[in-house]
């Protein structure tokens, strides 16, 4: 008797075992919706989350929407109609989502806003992402530091501000987080921002996109600065910086005796790391994309776990229906003297091979 139990028993681990595999792999469908791949953050963003929801046994299907609302909807709506469990979405517009967010709340999925605040709805369970307002303090404080650095005798400083895109919260989170930066000395009148152009309605840049970033600064060079020079430039992220630069090397700024202006950025993405090295923008903002990766994660086990995320912040992001819970992570100020260390050396995102000019 007791032979035929253990054998029984034995027969049964090796059915479970046989069984295990795919057992363990059916945590059911997690749908992520990023916005774009002109940007490399979004693509390393969305293969990190596929590759950890895999080695977590979920089903991840990750589509990126090419910057196109209708196709971010498409995409989300065939998500859920496939039977997501969860849905982690980095919106194009924030606030274009509420009506495909009705209906996946009715068919009881779970929604993680993912870097970017969903707005005007009140299906959005938890919020992933950085310290937004932290990270243009830091984008406006390098760029005072350069202009220190650069400029030490010739205040006031000359000043342009460039924003991210009006439809995307978290612009307005860098712009608020630079201006308490710079407004003190806007007032104290050590910063002229000599073009007048001030405030996101005026200063956004829709999508994010470099080339319209690139033409602002040339009218701005050929409006503003037929005589005197711009010293520095408030730019929200790498991409866009790309374009300011281009335009100031178009008037000769870098070269002969003309001194390249400071120039700010937000992502640490190779092209602006490279740049930074070779002396042409001043700084980037690292995010590190992996962990924001692994905390959205870690929401989606807990979530279907029937436990609580953990969060850090419950007072920050109203999104005009509710405040949604959040997890913010830190960014970090990059610049020349510390992109190695920082980039390669302690986080390993990038090889010291990778960020050589
Ligand atoms: C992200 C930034 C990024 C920008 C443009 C923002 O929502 O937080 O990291 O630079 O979008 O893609």
């Amino acid at each position: 008797m007791k032979m035929i139990t253990s054998l029984l028993a034995a027969a049964a681990i090796s059915v479970a075992s046989f069984v295990a595999p795919s057992f363990a792999q059916d945590k059911g469908m997690v749908g992520i919706s990023m916005p774009t791949k002109t940007s490399t953050r979004w693509i390393s963003d969305g293969e990190t989350m596929e590759k950890l929801f895999k080695e977590a046994g979920y089903t991840p299907d990750l589509q990126f929407a090419d910057d196109d609302i209708p196709n971010q909807l498409a995409q989300i709506e065939n998500m859920v109609t496939k039977g997501a469990k969860v849905l982690v979405i980095g919106a194009i517009d924030g606030t274009t989502l509420s009506d495909i967010l009705q209906k996946s709340a009715d068919a009881g999925v779970k929604v993680i806003a993912y870097d970017r605040l969903i707005r005007d709805s009140g299906n959005v369970d938890y919020y992933a992402t950085f310290d937004n307002f932290q990270v243009g303090v830091l984008q406006a404080t390098s760029l005072v530091d350069g202009l220190k650095a650069k400029f030490p005798d010739t205040k006031p400083w000359n000043v342009e501000l460039f924003g991210g895109s009006p439809d995307d919260n978290n612009a307005f989170f860098f712009y608020d987080g630079a201006m308490s930066v710079l407004q003190p000395l806007i007032d104290s009148g050590d910063i002229v921002i000599k073009s007048g152009q001030t405030g996101m309605e005026t200063v956004g840049t829709l999508r994010w996109d470099g080339a319209v970033a690139q033409a602002r600064m040339e009218n701005l060079l050929s409006s503003t600065y037929t005589d005197g020079r711009v010293d520095g430039v408030l730019s929200p992220y790498d991409g866009l910086s790309i374009g300011i630069l281009s335009a100031l090397k178009g008037v000769g700024y870098g070269s002969g005796d003309q001194p390249m202006a400071v120039v700010t950025g937000q992502d640490a993405e190779l092209p602006s790391v490279k740049s930074i090295l070779a002396d042409e923008q001043y700084s980037t903002v690292f995010k590190d994309t992996r962990e924001l990766a692994k905390v959205t994660v870690g929401m989606v086990n807990a979530i279907l776990d029937g436990k609580e995320p953990e969060v850090n912040d419950t007072k920050t992001y109203d999104n005009g229906v509710k405040v949604v819970p959040s997890y913010l992570l830190k960014p970090v100020a990059v610049d020349k003297s510390n992109a190695e260390q920082i980039l390669v050396t302690d986080s390993g995102y990038y090889t010291a091979d990778q960020i050589k000019n």
